[in-house]
């Protein structure tokens, strides 16, 4: 029997999303990931994915999975503390932890719920929590979840960071203080301060913890964020994902030996559900073996992200103030942007509005994810039908 109120719940909030322009409508992809994709038969530039280096659809790590799928086959078959452990898992966390230049490393089944795990083993309702405005979903959910305090900062505002922080610790009500932040911010393309955050941090005795999702494979020649600033024995938990630049799926904390055991015993996703499969872990080790093996593929990354940052610039289109190859081109009115994006994709090239709630207010944008697959010609073609759509709608 259908529940009425659950029925009237979801008519009316329906409705309401769809009446606001709000209502996400998913278009599957025909084809792989990769610079060129397919939607109802089309064929587009892809402008959208995190698939920063084209690894997700990189032959040697789906010979790598192929290879694993036949010997462990295609499931783990248990939580990693039961006997879900391969020896692949093992070998997966010694390799992170080796090109992330920490003692140990974990691995998790995604980079969302590494962060709910890892967050709520060390932190609870007796600490504290400063975490940038503009960080991850997950971050935030991870945080909650803790019950600790979460004391928002201004976005990468450090004078605010170290008032709130000098606050909490004066306050004397929190046995620990942390400080969290995104290592690449996804919207804007920006870096976090982390050498002033460190500084602040050593100050006050907080516990630091960078998600660099965004910055693993694509900065510090493909470590990351942290390694881009020389800091790797300066952060206690760098957090990562096995999804956006590695290709394939998984999440992970780096750091010191200890750190990883408690994680081990604590983190719930560990403990209660079912390890990575073999074949995805088997492709995580051949990326970061290509990844620690040479830097190809960021000198591709940032040379294409710079050309079309370069290219929408010169038509004058405002493109906001990226550091990496995430590159917004911001259009400002919430229904323009989604218009712009409409048209875009009508003329062949996939690149996703971003709108408030996920940004502010008047900020809407398109937001461009070059990859090192994508050729100069593709590229090219994306930025002749960027110019279309901006004198059709009167941008430029
Ligand atoms: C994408 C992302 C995650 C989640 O990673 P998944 O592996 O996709 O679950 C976490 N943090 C940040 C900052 C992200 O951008």
């Amino acid at each position: 029997m259908d529940s009425k109120i659950l029925q009237s719940f979801l008519k009316e909030n329906l409705a309401d999303l769809k009446s606001k322009g709000l209502y996400n409508v998913i278009d599957p992809l025909e084809s792989s990931n990769g610079p060129l994709i397919k939607i109802c038969g089309k064929e587009m530039i892809n402008l959208s994915s995190n698939n920063y280096l084209g690894l997700a659809t990189d032959p040697r790590l789906k010979a790598a999975a192929i290879e694993a799928i036949n010997k462990y086959g295609v499931g783990a078959g248990a939580v990693r503390t039961i006997n879900g452990t391969m020896e692949l898992h093992v070998k997966l966390e010694e390799k992170l932890a080796a090109f992330k230049h920490t003692e140990a490393a974990i691995a998790f089944q995604s980079g969302f719920n590494c962060n709910m795990g890892a967050i709520s083993a060390v932190m609870d309702k007796d600490d504290a929590i400063l975490s940038d405005e503009l960080n991850h979903a997950s971050i935030i959910d991870g945080c909650r979840l803790s019950r600790a305090k979460v004391i928002a900062y201004k976005h990468s505002d450090i004078a605010d960071l170290r008032a709130k922080s000098l606050q909490a610790k004066k306050s004397g009500l929190y046995k620990k203080i942390m400080v969290i932040t995104d290592g690449v911010f996804s919207m804007d393309g920006d870096i976090a301060k982390l050498p002033e955050i460190v500084e602040v941090a050593e100050e006050l005795d907080l516990i630091t913890y960078v998600d660099d999702a965004h910055g693993s494979g694509v900065l510090g020649d493909g470590v990351g964020t942290v390694k881009h600033f020389g800091l790797s024995d300066k952060i206690d938990f760098q957090m990562g994902t096995l999804s956006k630049a590695l290709g394939v799926i998984g999440g992970y904390v780096a750091g010191k030996k200890e750190l990883i055991d408690w994680l081990k015993v604590r983190s719930r996703p560990f403990l209660f559900s079912t390890a990575l499969t073999p074949g995805d872990v088997a492709a995580c080790i051949t990326a970061i073996d290509i990844l620690s093996n040479s830097t190809e593929l960021q000198k591709r990354l940032w040379e294409n992200g710079n050309y079309l940052k370069e290219g929408l610039k010169g038509l004058g289109f405002n493109i906001g103030a990226s550091q990496t190859p995430i590159t917004p081109c911001i259009i400002g009115d919430e229904i323009q942007t989604q218009i712009f994006s409409r048209k875009l994709y009508e003329n062949g090239v996939y690149a996703k509005a971003i709108i408030f709630p996920t940004v502010p207010k008047g900020t809407g944008r398109v937001r461009n994810m070059p990859t090192a697959a994508h050729t100069r010609v593709m590229l090219d073609q994306a930025l002749v039908i960027y110019r279309k759509v901006g004198l059709e709608m009167k941008i430029l």
